[in-house]
């Protein structure tokens, strides 16, 4: 994988996105490979027993590996974690599962097109049942916007994309979507450890949904790799009979109080897993 040209690697994360769209549109990734600048953030994070460091609490989970459609495929191939902390965890860190290297950066801030334009309103607005602000200054970001006006043509709002170098994940896609804010100074070629902050959860090109992060992982030879499992939770979908250990995780989530306010625990066991064609 490593070996991948960038262009492979262009098309391989647009192409996992925008299905029927050009992918020829745009330089994703810079022509010429920069040399990879280790970056002097390394966090001394825990790892999971999956051997990846939890890019982001697991205390909200709303939606994992949806259901099946055959060919084991399914809908939604990711996890999205739903944000933790006051303000439903607007502008907290989402990090780096792995060690890795950066392949795309994406922003509605430079591409509001593809990447959704901000809503640079004044005031809050209602997100996932709640009202939350529009935008708040962070260190080392400043004015930060949560959210999109026009989701873009992506539908994945602010994105980091990154390359594994590292077991479990190496030579793996791994992407994560809807941020608020992409780590300044982070760019295409550079490598991040795990842990690493790549940015700042937020709500961009999803319209309604509370803020949240989705995380998807693909195989060198592009295959969906259910997240749940490496996050240390149960498998969320399988081609075959419901899993118990789906229905248990479930309700031990139901039973986690997150931090801060109390919230709702959205986390949805795999409402596929019953009728998938062989
Ligand atoms: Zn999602």
């Amino acid at each position: 994988m490593l070996a991948l040209t960038q262009t492979a690697v262009g098309a391989l994360v647009l192409g996992a996105i925008v299905l029927g769209t050009a992918a020829s549109d745009g330089p994703w990734v810079h022509a010429a490979e920069p040399e990879p600048v280790p970056m002097s953030q390394a966090v001394d994070a825990p790892r999971l027993p999956s051997g990846i460091v939890l890019p982001y609490p697991t205390t909200r989970v709303f939606r994992a590996f949806g259901a099946c459609i055959g060919r084991g495929r399914h809908r939604h191939e990711a996890i999205d974690l739903g944000g933790v902390g006051p303000e439903s965890g607007l502008g907290t860190p989402v990090r780096s599962m792995v060690r890795a290297r950066i392949v795309l950066v994406g922003s509605g801030d430079e591409r509001p097109k593809d990447f959704g334009a901000p809503d640079r309103r004044p005031g809050k607005t209602l997100r996932g049942g709640r009202r939350l602000p529009r935008s708040r200054a962070i260190d080392g970001y400043g004015e930060v916007r949560f959210f999109t006006a026009l989701r873009g043509k992506w539908r994945s709002g602010t994105i980091v994309a990154t390359i594994g170098l590292e077991p479990p994940l190496e030579g793996h896609l791994i992407r994560y979507m809807h941020l608020a804010a992409i780590r300044p100074g982070l760019g295409v070629g550079d490598v991040v450890e795990a842990g690493a902050e790549l940015g700042l959860l937020g709500g961009t090109g999803v319209q309604k949904a509370g803020p949240h992060v989705h995380i998807d992982v693909r195989t060198p030879d592009d295959r969906a790799v259910d997240v749940a499992p490496l996050l240390g939770l149960a498998p969320s979908a399988s081609c075959g009979p419901v899993r118990d250990e789906a229905v248990d995780a479930a309700l031990k989530y139901e039973a986690m109080d997150p931090p801060g306010p109390p919230a709702p625990i959205r986390w949805t066991t795999p409402d596929g897993v019953i009728d998938c064609p062989p």
